[in-house]
């Protein structure tokens, strides 16, 4: 095997930006293409659910032994870029950090990602999420995703033949079964040529943004619920009177009540009653049954 495995696999509270969440089963990470051809013996073989691993920034993991097999993507290179007639096409590897990305972007002129400006994720994390901020989603930028899945092996799928929703994708069903894992390994993105001075001041304008509204500096996993279709997630959180709320060390952000925050020893479970508190008001006042963003594991 080419990667090495670990055993037993780190605690999930050192991998995620929330930092909540027992310890796993094992970890590998997925460098070269040549690795993946590996996986599949490695999934028949571990007694655990494969989890991809991106920057840990969307997860809510829960306290205890966790049966996961962690699977890191580190297959970080610089993107390539190849000019089209006007705009610019961008192959980017999964573990390539989306504030590093941003910044590549900024240097060369490249306009179409300032709006996810103070997105922590990887380029896979943020493909998974269809993550998204202030009207623009990867969706909207992302031209072929580089897909591994255990029926399919690697290959370049097409934009339109996935889905992608309101933080959410899915690979086509003619490279994965339903269920199936999948990894994102590399990504295409098309973005617009102008000046890096343009492209600096718009992501400057989001982050000040972000910061006045969002409590961007504390361990969190951003926002915790979806927002329903026209309404906002935290403005019913906040009328709901969650804003602020604490049990233990985790509470809504007084900033911004749809972000859950770990004040420092959270646990797991305080962060899930908060949630079931926070989903129980919104439906008794709104009659809103609230869909978590976030994902909780196992
Ligand atoms: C301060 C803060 C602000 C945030 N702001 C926003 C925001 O404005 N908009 C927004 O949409 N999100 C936001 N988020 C949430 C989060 O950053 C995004 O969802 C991000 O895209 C997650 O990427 P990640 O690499 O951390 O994924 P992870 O959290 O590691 O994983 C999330 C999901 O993606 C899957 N995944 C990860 N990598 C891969 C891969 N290579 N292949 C297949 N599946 C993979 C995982 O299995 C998991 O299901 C914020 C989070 C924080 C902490």
């Amino acid at each position: 095997m080419s990667f090495q495995v670990h055993r037993p696999g780190p605690a999930m509270r050192d991998r995620t930006t929330l930092r909540l969440g027992g310890a796993t089963r094992a970890e590998a990470v997925l460098r070269v293409d040549a690795d993946l051809e590996h996986l599949p013996e490695l999934l028949r073989r571990e007694d655990a659910a494969p989890l991809v691993l991106g920057a840990g920034s969307n997860l809510l993991c829960r306290d205890g032994d966790l049966p996961l097999l962690l699977l890191g993507v580190d297959n970080q290179r610089t993107p390539k870029s190849r000019p089209g007639t006007d705009s610019v096409t961008v192959r980017l590897g999964a573990g390539i950090k989306l504030p590093v990305l941003l910044g590549w972007s900024a240097r060369n002129g490249l306009s179409g990602l300032e709006n996810l400006t103070g997105i922590p994720g990887t380029v896979g994390g943020a493909v998974a999420m269809n993550a998204g901020s202030y009207g623009t989603c990867m969706a909207d930028l992302v031209r072929r995703v580089r897909l591994w899945t255990p029926e399919n092996g690697l290959d370049w799928v097409d934009v339109d033949q996935c889905t992608f929703d309101y933080r959410f994708f899915a690979p086509p069903e003619t490279v994965r079964e339903p269920g199936s894992p999948y990894v994102v390994w590399e990504a295409e993105l098309e973005l617009t040529p102008s000046l890096p001075d343009k492209v600096r001041a718009a992501m400057r304008y989001t982050m000040t943004r972000k910061k006045a509204a969002q409590p961007v500096t504390a361990w969190s996993a951003g926002c915790v619920f979806k927002n329903p279709a026209g309404q906002s997630a935290g403005r019913m959180l906040d009328q709901a009177g969650l804003r602020g709320k604490r049990l233990g060390e985790m509470a809504f952000s007084s900033l911004h009540a749809n972000f859950l925050i770990n004040l420092g020893r959270g646990t797991a479970a305080q962060a899930l009653e908060l949630l079931e508190m926070g989903r129980a008001r919104v439906y008794e006042r709104f009659g809103v049954t609230l869909e978590t963003e976030v994902k909780v594991l196992p």
